[in-house]
């Protein structure tokens, strides 16, 4: 469920009409955290939408992430988005390519010691690869 008020304010503040379009693909994502591709944003919102184009798509994620309602997520040569703004680990698996979200008191922590130090964080990654406890599974028994 998104903040349908929150989500209109956030527009509004930036200067952006609020569409059944913009709506669709915010909830996606925010909905899924999969950190899904334009492409798959696309698949998924077509079902709503189902006269939408790929370039729609692909400009709304983009002006998303302009006015940093979203993040991307560059993984390998992949672009990636997250409707999660906030500062976040991922662990990315390299057996099924599954990227998580992976919140720790400890990170919060180090952002706000850095904020401390006078630094305004304007973007944070922390990216951590590995094989996911799935994959290792099916791995030990063949
Ligand atoms: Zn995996
Ligand atoms: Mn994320």
């Amino acid at each position: 469920m998104i903040d349908e008020k929150k989500f209109y304010a956030y527009l509004k503040r930036k200067h952006l009409k609020f569409t059944r379009t913009r709506r669709e693909i915010y909830k996606f994502l925010v909905e899924n955290p999969i950190h899904p591709t334009a492409n798959a944003v696309y698949k998924a919102v077509k079902k709503e939408i189902p006269g939408i184009s790929f370039a729609t798509v692909y400009n709304v994620l983009n002006k998303f992430v302009e006015i940093g309602l979203i993040k991307e997520l560059l993984i390998g040569k992949i672009k990636h988005f997250d409707g999660n703004a906030k500062p976040h680990l991922h662990l990315i698996c390299k057996e099924c390519g599954k990227i998580e979200d992976a919140e720790f008191p400890e990170y919060n922590e180090i952002i706000e010691r850095i904020e401390k130090k006078g630094w305004t964080i304007m973007d944070a990654r922390f990216n951590i690869y590995g094989i996911c406890p799935m994959c290792s599974k099916k791995k030990k028994t063949p």
